[in-house]
């Protein structure tokens, strides 16, 4: 099923991209919840970590770099919060999986 997400990837939507390669894109979140929201998502197309085979976890380094590279570039690597929401009960809204890096204010505990 083609998301909003999948339709920022192939360009048929606009988004402001903050990374790219043959393998992710990173955009801005356009609902900001923090100074620096940013969802770094895989192109290949899972609906979320529960969708992914064996063999599509070798991507994860690459995201772990990623993330660690947009931090820094976004000046928050000091205390920054790397999570995906897996599923609609844990708030998933857009069936494709990303990950929401997420900055630049005290952050606090989980809720
Ligand atoms: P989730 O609820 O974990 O699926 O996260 C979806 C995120 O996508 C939310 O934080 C939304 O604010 C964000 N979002 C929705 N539409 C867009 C869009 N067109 N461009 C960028 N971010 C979006």
């Amino acid at each position: 099923m083609t998301t909003i997400f999948g339709r920022i990837i192939k360009k048929e939507l606009p988004a402001e991209v903050v990374f790219e390669n043959d393998r992710f894109l990173a955009i801005k979140d356009i609902y900001p919840i923090a100074p620096v929201h940013l969802l770094i998502m895989p192109k290949k197309e899972f609906k979320n970590l529960q969708a992914m085979q064996e063999e599509d976890l070798k991507l994860f380094p690459e995201l772990i770099e990623i993330a660690q590279k947009l931090a820094e570039e976004f000046d928050v690597e000091e205390g920054y919060r790397l999570l995906t929401n897996n599923g609609e009960s844990a708030g998933q809204t857009i069936l494709h999986l990303h990950f929401h890096l997420i900055g630049g204010r005290p952050l606090g505990a989980m809720g």
